[in-house]
């Protein structure tokens, strides 16, 4: 995957393009089987909730906007009756699939599924036990979410964690919990600061852009040691850490949802829904996004959504930041297998 988006950023840059998207976020439906209290998608009225993408619109946005890697998002996915449909078309044309879930409905339905190295399931824990059953509304999520994990892995699918970070959470307790994942075999963690979005029932949970920098400094101050493995470019992690300092482009990481490609971004809609990604890129005045321009909505964003995709073309703007990049790729592989060697008997597994 990452060989497959370093050609598709070359080509881009080869051929000169000055705005072009990494990962499409999709969201084929706004409905979810969970309440969580840092959520903004789940308030719409009843007559958007009941909404579901085609199988079709999901195809067309993937192939009009040509980004290597998609996201399926919501809502929960797999509410969607046909999710299964549109997982394998966009397999089917190439695509690497992020199929998110809370994971309560994901072990009944892991036969509607092929493993791939194509498809990664990225299923939603926010940290440990307690941690996650808090922020998620509903006791037990974890339980079902760890079991899901192990069947996904027994039948030899690819599976991550996607973990979102609010207010009150423990860095420590982070860390133990990311030694727990490694323990428990997954292929990969995803972690981002909450974006405090203005629906969201607790508006207390988000932390404030100094606050972020505070907490990922503690919470990932040796993770290259530890041999986390993290699906982030390792910039976009200095970056959490405030060692690094970015703008943000969005349209690296465009929405395409029921409604239509969200403007600005992912995170907040403003200025209505552009028809295509191309509309989206010529009609959006992105001069008036990012920390840069006020936008009070922008103040606090540090979300890989923005972020990421910065961090990424960073690394592609010199042969000296390239040469950082494959270096620090390369000591990282190094540290993980040496750690998977040594890996203990005696580590804690999750309960
Ligand atoms: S900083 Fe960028 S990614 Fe974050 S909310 Fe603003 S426009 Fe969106």
């Amino acid at each position: 995957m990452q060989l497959a988006v370093f050609r598709y950023i070359l080509g881009r840059k080869l051929r000169k393009a000055d705005k072009f998207p990494l990962v499409l976020m999709l969201e084929p439906l706004f409905a979810c089987n969970l309440e969580c209290a840092g959520c903004g998608k789940i308030q719409y009225p009843p007559d958007i909730l009941k909404k579901r993408m085609t199988p079709q619109e999901c195809w067309q946005a993937a192939e009009e906007c040509g980004a290597p890697v998609v996201s399926i998002a919501g809502g929960e996915p797999l509410v969607h009756p046909q999710i299964d449909v549109i997982v394998q078309g966009l397999i089917e044309r190439g695509k690497y699939v992020f199929l998110c879930t809370n994971a309560i409905l994901l072990e009944k339905n892991l036969h509607s599924f092929e493993p791939s190295s194509h498809l990664i399931l990225s299923v939603h824990l926010d940290g440990s036990e307690p941690v996650h059953d808090r922020i998620v509304c509903r006791p037990g999520a974890f339980q079902t979410a760890v079991a899901a994990i192990r069947a996904a892995k027994a039948r030899g699918f690819r599976v991550m964690t996607n973990s979102t970070i609010f207010q009150g959470q423990d860095p420590a307790t982070f860390r133990n919990f990311c030694d727990e994942l490694a323990a428990l075999g997954t292929d990969g963690i995803m972690i981002a600061p909450g974006f405090a979005y203005g629906k969201a029932k607790q508006q207390e949970l988000f932390l404030q852009r100094e606050q972020t920098k505070a907490w990922f400094r503690q919470a990932l101050k040796d993770w290259r040691i530890k041999g986390w493995d993290f699906n982030h470019s390792p910039f976009y992690l200095d970056f959490l850490e405030g060692k690094r300092d970015y703008e943000c482009t969005p349209w690296g990481l465009p929405l395409r949802n029921v409604l239509g490609w969200q403007k600005p971004c992912y995170l907040f809609e403003e200025g209505g829904y552009a028809k295509t990604y191309q509309e989206l890129l010529d009609t959006t005045v992105w001069d008036r996004y990012g920390r840069a321009s006020g936008h009070p909505a922008c103040a606090d964003c540090m979300s890989h959504v923005g972020f990421e995709p910065s961090s990424v073309l960073d690394a592609f703007s010199s042969p000296r930041r390239f040469l950082e990049l494959v270096r620090e790729f390369v000591a990282l592989g190094t540290t993980r297998k040496t750690r998977a060697a040594a890996a203990a008997p005696g580590r804690r597994p999750l309960p």
